[in-house]
């Protein structure tokens, strides 16, 4: 289901509905549901279920939900006497033996403390919402009819439907017959002979508009029907076009639709996928525009998702709606290619990483959510990129071919996450317990930071020797089993551009050298978004002079003056390596730009800032770290060609305002950038070069001196740092191939090479 965005922010303030209702047991088994809704009023409803229940064990009484007031109530024909449903006798009856309960009952209709869930009665049309975002338990079955109502009691339905004069009904299952009385009511009969909890089977009434056609499919063609009021023809036809192409789509990557038909009908109040009779937004019912478009799939991969297997309890709700997020993405493969499906998602990340953990205040795990948090973004959102990345990491075929088994051994039933680990490891043969810990039972996400080293002495020109190290962003864990997908750029004169390589390693960092059918100019980490890493990545090909190019899901501007390629990566880790003295805080992120480049670059490279509770798009990028009481001015861009070596203060321009805008550095260079807060009165800053600078020997044998060459013709200052940043040596006046004497301890330190055109850092190496 998907709420109005509004909607999300109440769930978080409101409690349970407080309505009282059958505690949940396995002593009695829902199979059967014969219920007779008489809507002829308009706003209240008249009821009258027969529902077929097994005794499991035995026992004295047994409970049915509702939310009516109980006319009259039948056990096994005998009239009993209930004004609660609570405690329904079952003396005599023996374990394993179906019996009946009949409840004669009405209500007004019921909308739950969220404003959402429950029995609507509008003034031009009525229908129930299965599901209560602020309800406890969630499931609102119990509004429409007495029931067993949770997500795993899986009953058949005959719903039997009487609708206002001039109306008629859309509901739930297959339409068995339809006539209309003289005072012009129509009676209709509808079937759901598939197993089905409580909380997708739905009514509803109208002066519908409908629309009939046919899905074709892999599997079957599937009736289409679609109920809407007050919208052009066309346009609602164009909204639902792209099932053509979404539902095969579906059936190829999880298996065939099972519901028998596909039906919508446009409501009020937002959208539920209710089993053959998908509530959507009203807005969307005539829409292409994404939102609609993404909504109308998100539903109708619920049935697979959470229709056809459903999460065995509440706290794993991100199977049923990250699934189905998930589907979106996979429609929108289907009806516009991978490269729009692929920006869709990488969106979608973005947002996620930026904002999830602040709406569901923190990081939390998939699993095991609370109760007020099972619809929140962490189920949807963060839901959907595991399912996304899962994909990634087992492979595409693989993964929708374990998808496909998955849902024919599970269909009808429920699953939780450890099922869901040990059913997917055992149709594809990969161990997914690592993937599950981190991802599922564990919060937050792992972020890569990868470098490329260049080629060994000795070694064949075409190996490279990568380095990736991972941090945990929102989680302590570290995650193992990695798979980390690399795609090498070729540089310029050889047949293939590109090549992709995984990386697979334990723990938090490996070296590992790979064959290339070429020598590599650079390497971008998941070029093609396989995994759901706390980064995404902008690739532009850079074509003509003075070009602008806004990356917005890694909050950067280009602007280039040279043909080349390039990537942006935007990391949620924090920046790492040695900060200079001046440097009062870092940002809790960095970027990483790679590509072709020359040492004089004169392209601008634009780095967005966010001031906390700006309210400016993007807001929360630098949450925590630009504050209300910090001054702009003290913000700085810090630059550093590549680990190992210490972050500098760049030179920078700001655009924008105090609140939000972008640093400008005029000559870009590959390497890492990250903000800063610093004291500007103690901080030196300079522009960030990408020029070579040699030191031999290096490592440097003891009393031996050292050597430094550059290409300058002027005198600069030489300094050495020790890692945390201090300085233990400094000369001036130096000249390129002189010989210096710094007499240092045994360590690794920083040189800085400075004059009024140079600012270049190296890493030195006493024995
Ligand atoms: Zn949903």
């Amino acid at each position: 289901m998907k709420a109005l965005k509004t909607l999300s922010i109440l769930i978080l303030t409101l409690l349970g509905s407080g309505v009282v209702h059958a505690q949940t047991t396995d002593s009695v088994d829902a199979v059967d549901y014969d219920v007779a809704v008489d809507l002829s009023s308009g706003n209240s409803l008249q009821g009258y279920v027969d529902v077929t229940l097994r005794l499991l064990r035995p026992c004295t009484a047994v409970g049915l939900d509702m939310i009516c007031t109980v006319d009259s109530v039948r056990v096994q024909g005998v009239p009993v006497s209930a004004t609660s449903l609570a405690a329904l006798p079952t003396a005599g009856i023996a374990a394993g033996q179906d019996f009946h309960v009949e409840v004669w009952y009405h209500s007004p209709g019921y909308v739950e403390s969220g404003g959402w869930g429950g029995m609507h009665f509008e003034n031009n049309q009525s229908y129930n919402l299965g599901v209560g975002f602020a309800a406890d338990p969630h499931v609102m079955g119990r509004a429409l009819f007495p029931c067993r109502d949770n997500f795993t009691d899986k009953a058949t339905y005959t719903l039997r439907v009487t609708t206002k004069a001039g109306w008629t009904a859309e509901c739930g299952g297959m339409r068995q017959s339809v006539a209309t009385d003289t005072l012009g009511r129509e009676h209709s009969v509808w079937r759901i002979s598939q197993p089905t909890p409580t909380y997708l089977v739905s009514v509803g009434q109208a002066a519908w508009e409908r629309i009939e056609d046919t899905v074709a499919s892999l599997y079957g063609d599937y009736p289409l029907s679609i109920g809407y009021r007050q919208r052009n023809e066309q346009n609602v036809r164009a909204a639902f076009a792209e099932l053509d192409t979404v539902v095969p789509m579906y059936e190829h990557c999880f298996g065939p639709y099972r519901w028998g038909r596909i039906g919508y009908i446009a409501t009020s109040k937002g959208s539920m996928e209710h089993v053959n009779n998908i509530a959507l937004d009203q807005d969307f019912v005539a829409s292409t525009s994404e939102r609609a478009q993404t909504t109308i799939a998100h539903e109708l991969g619920h049935a697979w998702f959470g229709n056809l297997v459903t999460c065995a309890t509440e706290g794993d709700m991100w199977i049923n709606e990250g699934g189905a997020s998930f589907c979106s993405e996979v429609a929108m493969e289907a009806a516009l290619g991978r490269e729009a499906s692929d920006d869709y998602y990488q969106r979608w990340l973005e947002s996620v990483l930026r904002t999830t953990h602040i709406t569901d205040g923190g990081y939390r795990p998939l699993h095991g959510m609370p109760h007020q948090y099972t619809y929140g973004s962490t189920t949807y959102d963060k839901g959907w990129m595991v399912w996304h990345s899962l994909r990634g990491y087992l492979g595409e075929e693989r993964f929708y071919s374990a998808l496909n088994r998955l849902m024919a051994s599970c269909a009808f039933g429920n699953i939780d996450a450890e099922g869901l680990r040990d059913s997917l490891s055992l149709y594809t043969g990969v161990d997914l317990t690592a993937f599950f810990d981190f991802h599922v039972f564990g919060p937050g996400f792992v972020d890569y930071h990868v470098e490329m080293a260049r080629p060994e002495e000795g070694c064949l020109e075409n190996e490279v020797e990568v380095h990736i190290r991972q941090q945990g962003v929102g989680t302590a864990n570290v995650m193992q089993q990695n798979r980390v997908p690399l795609t090498f750029y070729a540089r310029p004169g050889f047949d293939s551009t590109s090549c992709k390589r995984v990386a697979v390693f334990d723990g938090e960092e490996t070296r590992q050298v790979f064959s290339l059918p070429f020598v590599p100019a650079f390497c971008v980490l998941d070029a093609d978004c396989e995994i759901s890493d706390a980064a995404t990545v902008a690739l532009q090909t850079l074509e003509g002079y003075g070009i602008v190019y806004t990356l917005p899901t890694v909050f950067a501007r280009l602007k280039t003056m040279h043909d080349g390629r390039c990537a942006v990566e935007h990391h949620w880790g924090r920046p790492v390596g040695a900060m200079p003295g001046g440097v009062v805080r870092t940002t809790g992120r960095y970027w990483v730009v790679r590509g072709d480049w020359q040492t004089d670059s004169t392209d601008q490279g634009m780095f967005r800032f966010v001031r906390t509770g700006s309210q400016t798009t993007y807001d929360g990028l630098d949450r925590g770290f630009l504050s209300q009481r910090a001054s702009v001015d003290s913000l700085a861009l810090m630059y550093r060609p590549e680990g190992g070596w210490m972050w500098q203060a760049v030179s920078f321009s700001r655009n924008g305002d105090k609140n939000s805008g972008y640093l400008v550095v005029d000559s870009l260079v590959p390497g890492e950038y990250t903000l800063a807060i610093v004291d500007t009165a103690t901080l030196g800053i300079a522009r960030p070069e990408y020029a070579e600078v040699q030191l031999f020997p290096n490592p440097l044998q003891p009393g031996q001196p050292l050597t430094v060459e550059v290409a300058s013709e002027e005198a600069f200052e030489v300094a050495i740092f020790d890692l945390g940043g201090r300085q233990v040596w400094h000369q001036t006046g130096c000249r390129s191939g002189q010989k210096l004497s710094p007499a240092l301890a045994k360590g690794t330190y920083f040189v800085r090479i400075e004059n009024n055109f140079i600012s270049l850092q190296s890493k030195l190496i006493q024995l």
